[in-house]
């Protein structure tokens, strides 16, 4: 009842963004089913400039690890396919929840709005996006602490982005501000900051560590599969690690090779109880979870991790996505959306027990306990036309369904460990009151 009115007050009646005119096609999500249009329009020769560029690299000085060609194609400062922009929309390579329905971070906002009254209402908190992509998941968010604002009066909100595109940072800062912002290309850790249309501080950085310390809400939505995977394989020698070379049968093409013996990487992110010949590691990942985990031990706060994943389970999950298709992740290098699936099981190791973690559970369960079927009804109620309604439907199924993202995508959340279970359990005086679930994992509680 009390996460109803909750709901309620915080979403408000009505659809506040403009609903996208055309139904994503079902197969347009990464995990299901990515590039091109971006890129065939800005002419080959911008498609072929990576490549020239890795196959230079290559012949000077050997094979690559897939990490270091991933992080090329992607984030290289030059012509990395974030770098330029990223194909993030209907009209690119790939659509992601946010984009899709309004509700999905409608929801996320009150998730965070009720991890912060579960710790006491803290005077202050930091809302730290990584990989916030076309800023649609912070606007939404930003939306309902508009629509709590009385709630929030005494609360100094500030939002923070960890974005290395300086074209996405650019969409970002339209999106979120109007296009009034500061630009400090000098200063090493804040590149740019501004206000947003709702009157909340806006800052980014190239990398979470540069954040100031303080209580914060950490957001992660498909932005771990994003970050450059080592790949191995299990050989009679022993572990090799994949790894990208020039292929020497046909021209300017790129092949796979295995390292002709261990490599650093394949010494250090092999377990030795691993029973899977194929394992895929992304130690930038657990870099990253290890300095959240820190951050939320000292200053207090939560993380939510939303991507695509699995336990420790799967083995060759790195793919391209070019126009909503799958694109081998080969040819022509940033001009398509490379991705590997989240191992929710390597984050939870790298939070070293410094923080307690929830999940990974299915999105349909996550979306489901924030309450999404009130939240739909209320917007069906409240729209005339049948397209709309039509619009809402089509979405909730996409988001829902767990043929479409339903199942594949998952949530995964890092809290202090004094929000799941109270230090002295012995001691507790009888009158003291239980806490309360997290919301959205809320099962996962009652045992
Ligand atoms: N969260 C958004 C966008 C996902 S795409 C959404 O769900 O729609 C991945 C995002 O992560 C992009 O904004 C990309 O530029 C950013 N990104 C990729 N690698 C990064 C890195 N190493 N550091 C910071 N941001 C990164």
């Amino acid at each position: 009842p009390a996460r109803r009115a909750l709901l309620a007050a915080a979403l408000g009646p009505a659809g506040r963004r403009r609903l996208p005119r055309h139904p994503a096609p079902a197969a347009a999500a990464r995990a299901s089913s990515g590039a091109g249009g971006e890129a065939e329009a800005e002419g080959p020769g911008r498609a072929r400039a990576m490549l020239r560029h890795l196959l230079l690299k290559l012949r000077a000085t050997g094979p690559v690890t897939v990490a270091e060609y991933m992080r090329e194609a992607l984030t290289n400062p030059g012509e990395g396919y974030y770098t330029r922009r990223g194909g993030i929309g209907e009209s690119g390579d790939f659509v992601t929840s946010p984009e899709i329905s309004q509700v999905f971070g409608e929801l996320i906002g009150i998730w965070y709005i009720s991890e912060w009254i579960a710790a006491g209402k803290p005077k202050a908190f930091q809302l730290v996006e990584m990989g916030p992509g076309l800023g649609t998941l912070t606007d939404d968010i930003l939306r309902v602490f508009k629509q709590l604002a009385s709630l929030l009066s005494k609360c100094d909100v500030s939002i923070h982005l960890v974005e290395v595109s300086p074209k996405l940072s650019e969409i970002q800062a339209q999106m979120l501000t109007g296009g009034k912002v500061q630009s400090n290309p000098e200063d090493k850790s804040v590149y740019m900051k501004g206000i947003s249309k709702t009157g909340i501080p806006i800052f980014w950085y190239r990398d979470v560590q540069d954040v100031p310390l303080g209580y914060s809400f950490y957001l992660a939505h498909e932005f771990f599969d994003a970050l450059p995977i080592h790949k191995f394989q299990r050989t009679e020698k022993g572990w090799r690690e994949v790894l990208v070379d020039v292929d020497p049968e046909v021209p300017d093409q790129l092949r796979f090779v295995l390292s002709p013996s261990s490599t650093p990487a394949t010494q250090n992110f092999i377990q030795p109880e691993e029973t899977r010949d194929h394992v895929e590691v992304c130690p930038e990942a657990g870099v990253i979870i290890q300095n959240l985990a820190c951050r939320i031990e000292k200053g207090g706060g939560a993380a939510l991790v939303a991507d695509y994943g699995h336990d420790g389970t799967k083995t060759d999950t790195f793919r391209g996505f070019r126009n909503h298709k799958l694109h081998d992740v080969l040819s022509a290098p940033g001009t398509a959306d490379l991705t590997a699936d989240v191992d929710f099981s390597y984050l939870r190791k790298m939070t070293q027990g410094r923080t307690a973690t929830l999940g990974p559970i299915k999105q349909w369960e996550f979306l489901k306990n924030m309450g999404i079927d009130l939240r739909l009804q209320v917007l069906l109620q409240n729209s005339r036309d049948t397209a709309t309604r039509e619009q809402l439907l089509h979405s909730y199924d996409m988001l829902m369904n767990p043929k479409k993202m339903g199942d594949c995508f998952k949530f995964f959340a890092l809290l202090p460990h004094h929000r799941l279970a109270r230090p002295d359990k012995k001691h507790k005086p009888e009158s003291e009151s239980p806490l309360p679930p997290v919301a959205g994992f809320s099962e996962l509680l009652l045992k």
